[in-house]
């Protein structure tokens, strides 16, 4: 942003002659897909206001676990486990002490609920050894925890911490490419992309809405163009002409 100032500053600076006059036209000529990402975010705001996260929690490690056991698993399937699962362990040493097979057998029906069980206890082991027992608040800290990604790592930074992110999962990232605000199926390419077109106090809800779109109105299979707010201004990237 600030790089864009700079050369918006030099810019205003700049002696005009032919040359540069013609050069410069071309360079202010609006970025549309920079247009296009402020109007999509305009219309899923008034579209979606109250977006949240559908995962319920009541602090930082049950959003954490929760949001383990939602990979491969709806939200839903997840928020009917969570209760007994939060009652039976409180906190990170809770976990880390656990029977595996106790674990596994609670979790069960979330899915590839053994790999789940050792993530949670390798994760919640590291969280007490190197963090006291509190789930670190920063990207650089999250990543390296057993079954945390940068999206996973998103999700606790933007709704348990406040801090600014987009993750990016299978919705935010199909969404993208047919909306023409990213070229890259890489989440992390796909996340870079949406961060410089949305700012950054908005990635968060910008992340929640588009993924309650993607639910709604613009799914994978069936996506509803005819019946789409969007459709006027979104490319509809990937789909047939007569979606
Ligand atoms: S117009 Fe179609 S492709 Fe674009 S966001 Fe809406 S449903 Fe998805």
């Amino acid at each position: 942003m600030r790089e864009r100032e700079s050369e918006a500053a030099s810019w205003r600076c700049m002696k005009m002659t032919p040359a540069n006059t013609k050069n410069a036209m071309s360079r202010s000529k609006p970025d549309p897909r920079r247009q296009r990402a402020r109007k999509i975010y305009a219309h899923l705001t008034g579209l979606y206001p109250d977006a949240h996260c559908a995962l319920h929690y009541t602090n930082p490690l049950e959003l954490l676990v929760a949001t383990i056991l939602s990979a491969q698993c709806t939200d839903e399937r997840v928020n009917k486990v969570t209760p007994a699962l939060f009652a039976r362990y409180s906190d990170a040493r809770a976990y880390a002490n656990a029977n595996l097979a106790e674990l596994e057998t609670i979790i069960q029906s979330t899915g590839f609920f053994r790999n789940k069980a050792k993530n949670i206890q390798a994760c919640c082991r590291m969280i007490v050894e190197q963090h006291g027992g509190a789930v670190p608040k920063s990207m650089e800290e999250l990543v390296p925890l057993p079954g945390v990604g940068r999206k996973t790592a998103n999700v606790i930074l933007g709704n348990a911490f406040g801090i600014p992110g987009i993750p990016v999962d299978t919705h935010v990232g199909r969404l993208s490419r047919r909306m023409g605000l990213t070229t890259h199926d890489d989440p992390v390419k796909v996340e870079a992309d949406l961060m410089d077109l949305i700012p950054k106090d908005e990635w968060t809800m910008f992340g929640h809405r588009m993924i309650f779109h993607g639910r709604q109105v613009c799914q994978s299979r069936k996506p509803n163009c005819a019946a789409c707010v969007l459709t006027k201004i979104c490319p509809k990237v990937g789909l047939d002409a007569a979606v």
